[in-house]
C-alpha cells in the first residue's frame, strides 16, 4: 500500500527586498531540519543561465548541494531553464494576478502554465528537502505574487512570514549604492531604485502579503526592527510557527554563527561565514536625504501607522 506523501512544508518570507530577509533565512537555516535556500525562484537562472555564487562559496552551477537537487529533479539544459523562467514570470505577472483566485476567468493557456508551475515547484521543494535532509524549506523569494500562486494549490504546507521594515529604511537601502561582487564583476553593485519607486512597491507588496492571511494561510508578521534586536526569541517564534520542535541554533545575544548553507541570490551577508555581530541598520535616520524621506513618508504613512512605525 502506498502511504500518502506529506506536503512539502515551506516558510515563505514575503515582503519588500532589503528588509533583512537573507539574514532571517540564514538564521533559521542553522537549525537542523530547516533548509535555508534563499530566493528559490532564481534556481533556473542561477543554476543554468548565469554565473553566480551560492552562499557556500561555490558557483551555484557547481555547488554539491545544488548538484544533489538536480540529481533528484533530473538534468536540465539552458533552453529548458529559459522555458521554466518564462513560464514562472507569466504565472506571477501583474497582468495575470486577478486570474489566480478567479478560476473561471483563467484562459486555457494560463491554467496550463499555472498547473505546470505548481507541479515543478513541488518537485523542486521535495528535491531541496531531500538534498538538505530537512522537513521545512525557507524560501526568501519575498515577491508576494509567488506566494499567491503557490497558495492556489493544496499540495504545499505554506507558512507565510510577512517581513516588514520601516518604508524609509527600505527606500534608503535601495537608494544607497551597495557593493555586491559577482564571479564576473568584482565591482558590481546591487540594483538601485528611487525612493518613490520603492515606496510605491512597499504599498503594494505589504497588502498583497496580507491577502494571504485573508485567504486563510498560516501567517506571522515579523518586523525587521524587532527581530534584529532580539534574534533568539524571534527565531524561536518563527520555528514554532513553522511547527519545528527545536530551539534556534548558532545564536548568542546579538551574535550569530553561520555554518555551511546554500542560498541562491539575496543580500551579500549570505556569503559571511563564522560568527558575526548583528546590529540593526538604522543609518537612514541620520543619512537619508530630506526629500527621499518626505517622499517615502508621504507615500506610505497609512501602512506605517498600521505596522506601528512613527511618522
Ligand atoms: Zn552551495
Amino acid at each position: 500500500m502506498l502511504l500518502p506523501m506529506t506536503k512539502p512544508r515551506i516558510i515563505f518570507i514575503s515582503g519588500v527586498g532589503r528588509s533583512g530577509s537573507t539574514l532571517l533565512d540564514r538564521v533559521l537555516g542553522q537549525t537542523p531540519g530547516v533548509v535555508s535556500v534563499g530566493e528559490v525562484y532564481r534556481f533556473w537562472s542561477h543554476r543554468y543561465l548565469r554565473r553566480s555564487w551560492c552562499s557556500c562559496g561555490a558557483l551555484v552551477a557547481e555547488c554539491p548541494f545544488w548538484d544533489a537537487v538536480e540529481g533528484e529533479l533530473g538534468a536540465t539544459d539552458a533552453a529548458e531553464a529559459e522555458a521554466q523562467e518564462a513560464r514562472q514570470w507569466r504565472v506571477v505577472s501583474q497582468r495575470n494576478l486577478p486570474l489566480l483566485p478567479m478560476r473561471p476567468l483563467r484562459t486555457k493557456g494560463f491554467a496550463e502554465d499555472l498547473a505546470g508551475f505548481l507541479a515543478v515547484r513541488e518537485r523542486l521543494y521535495r528535491a531541496i528537502l531531500k538534498a538538505g535532509d530537512g522537513s521545512v524549506v525557507v524560501d526568501s523569494t519575498k515577491i508576494p505574487r509567488f506566494a499567491l500562486a503557490l497558495a492556489r494549490s493544496d499540495r504545499f504546507d505554506l507558512r507565510i512570514v510577512h517581513l516588514v521594515r520601516d518604508s524609509r529604511a527600505s527606500a534608503y537601502s535601495w537608494v544607497r549604492p551597495k557593493s555586491a561582487p559577482t564571479p564576473d564583476d568584482p565591482n558590481a553593485r546591487m540594483q538601485a531604485r528611487r525612493a518613490a519607486q520603492v515606496s510605491a512597491w512597499w504599498m503594494v507588496s505589504n497588502p498583497l502579503t496580507e491577502l494571504l492571511r485573508l485567504q486563510g494561510k498560516p501567517y506571522l508578521r515579523v518586523r525587521y526592527e524587532d527581530y534584529v534586536r532580539d534574534l533568539e526569541p524571534w527565531a524561536a517564534k518563527v520555528l514554532d510557527f513553522a511547527g519545528i520542535d527545536a530551539r534556534p541554533v548558532g545564536l548568542s545575544g546579538s551574535e550569530v554563527t553561520f555554518t555551511g548553507d546554500h542560498l541562491i541570490a539575496g543580500n551579500p551577508i549570505r556569503k559571511r561565514m563564522g560568527t558575526t555581530q548583528i546590529r540593526p541598520d538604522d543609518e537612514w535616520k541620520t543619512k537619508m536625504g530630506r526629500r527621499d524621506r518626505l517622499v517615502a513618508t508621504a507615500m506610505t504613512w497609512p501602512l506605517l501607522l498600521r505596522y506601528r512605525y512613527r511618522i
